[in-house]
């Protein structure tokens, strides 16, 4: 008997995309809602923000890097799960800016109630300038919205997989979405910009050196 070891198939591929793709597809509507605010949207280019409302379906992604992610995800949330510890947990604020209210939203990966910490997970191509600023503050924000005073990002990379405890710092949520609302910072970080879906249509986009 001789195997075709070479015939193409999708199988995998299909559970994959159906599981990863639809997840992105089932936020469409939220992504225009001009009251929801995501904690991401507040370590981000603020521009990003405006632009998403108008422009959500450039957000969806089916890149390897970002499924590779996204299964470590799931793998590590499994494994903190078993050992009691809640995963994917939804974090919300209701913020008032002159007359509108605002709820700002987020998504810690696991939240260790027994030691009072929210663990952040990221996987990375690079290694250099661990912990990133970004990743810090979005944690920053977890820990304000739940009260708790400290935090883990673990980052797991291909040469690594370091961990670093964060300490909250005070930070004031109103005002950093009043920054979003007037389009602050755009971009926010140098790099951002080349990695931004919305880079052939923003009058901002200045491409600049990697992240890492
Ligand atoms: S291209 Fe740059 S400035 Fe424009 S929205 Fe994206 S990150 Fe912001």
């Amino acid at each position: 008997m001789v195997f075709d070891v070479h015939k193409p198939a999708s199988y995998i591929t299909e559970l994959i995309y159906s599981r990863i793709v639809q997840e992105q597809l089932k936020k469409l509507g939220e992504l225009k809602s001009p009251n929801i605010i995501y904690v991401t949207d507040l370590v981000s280019c603020t521009h990003k923000y405006h632009l998403r409302k108008k422009f959500p379906e450039l957000t969806i992604v089916f890149e390897p890097a970002a499924v590779l992610g996204d299964l470590a995800h799931l793998g590590l949330e499994k494994i903190l799960m078993e050992k009691g510890i809640k995963v994917e947990v939804d974090l919300v604020k209701y913020v008032q800016v002159g007359n509108e209210i605002y709820l700002v939203k987020g998504r810690a990966d696991a939240v260790d109630e027994s030691r009072e910490l929210v663990i952040e997970v990221k996987t990375s191509r690079s290694s250099l300038n661990l912990p990133r600023d970004h990743h810090v503050k979005q944690l920053n924000f977890y820990l304000e919205i739940t009260g708790f005073n400290n935090g883990i990002i673990i980052y797991i990379t291909p040469e690594k997989i370091v961990e670093y405890e964060i300490a909250r710092q005070p930070i004031s949520i109103e005002n950093e979405v009043l920054d979003l609302l007037n389009n602050k910072h755009h971009p926010r970080y140098t790099w951002e910009c080349n990695y931004c879906p919305y880079k052939r249509i923003c009058s901002y986009y200045s491409p600049t050196a990697r992240e890492a």
